[in-house]
């Protein structure tokens, strides 16, 4: 897919039929924040409320993530956050390998626009989409990874934090490493 402009690519999203998912959803959830973000963090798909609003994060784990980054001195509007899938799998089922490698091509593109130092990946499918197929979050989260110059790391998605609470130490001490590496930035 050759590269488009942010608008372009939005409108390519928000009428997308290349995967099943649009059949389901009610609002594709293209991703929000700072368009000259240092850090862009990437999480699953859209959940309930986060299809029913359209925007990304904006449901319980949402408001985890905020405070999670608040907890470190970021701002969500300092960052910029999408998701993997842009359309909500019935049921938050994970997304099936159809569903994102149809998707991925969007977020290439929203990365390439955005154009960030760090991307965090945030729960083990979009650290299998970007990172590695392989990847194993509990073994290999909190490590650095780099491709062309952008590092990568993969912590715990808060979803899966607010289903086990001692996934919250670990997942803050990649946030703290993620603080760190962005002040080395500025
Ligand atoms: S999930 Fe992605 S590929 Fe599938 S219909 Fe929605 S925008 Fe298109």
């Amino acid at each position: 897919m050759a590269l488009l402009p942010l608008k372009e690519l939005y409108l390519a999203c928000l009428y997308c039929t290349k995967c099943d998912l649009h059949k389901t959803k009610t609002h594709m959830v293209f991703g929000e924040g700072n368009l000259r973000a240092k850090v862009m963090f990437v999480g699953e798909g859209p959940g309930k409320d986060e299809d029913l609003q359209g925007r990304p994060f904006v449901g319980r784990a949402g408001q985890l993530l905020n405070k999670m980054l608040e907890d470190v001195g970021l701002k969500r509007e300092e960052v910029y956050i999408a998701n993997v899938v842009k359309c909500r799998p019935p049921n938050n089922r994970v997304p099936l390998q159809s569903e994102v490698d149809a998707c991925l091509p969007y977020l290439r593109n929203q990365v390439a626009i955005i154009a960030p130092k760090i991307i965090v990946c945030l729960g083990a499918t979009a650290a299998k989409a970007i990172i590695d197929k392989n990847f194993k979050i509990t073994a290999m989260r909190g490590q650095w990874f780099e491709r062309k110059g952008v590092k990568i790391i993969a912590t715990y998605h808060p979803a899966a934090i607010l289903r086990d609470p001692e996934k919250l130490e670990p997942a803050m001490e990649d946030f703290k490493k993620i603080k760190e590496e962005l002040d080395k930035l500025s």
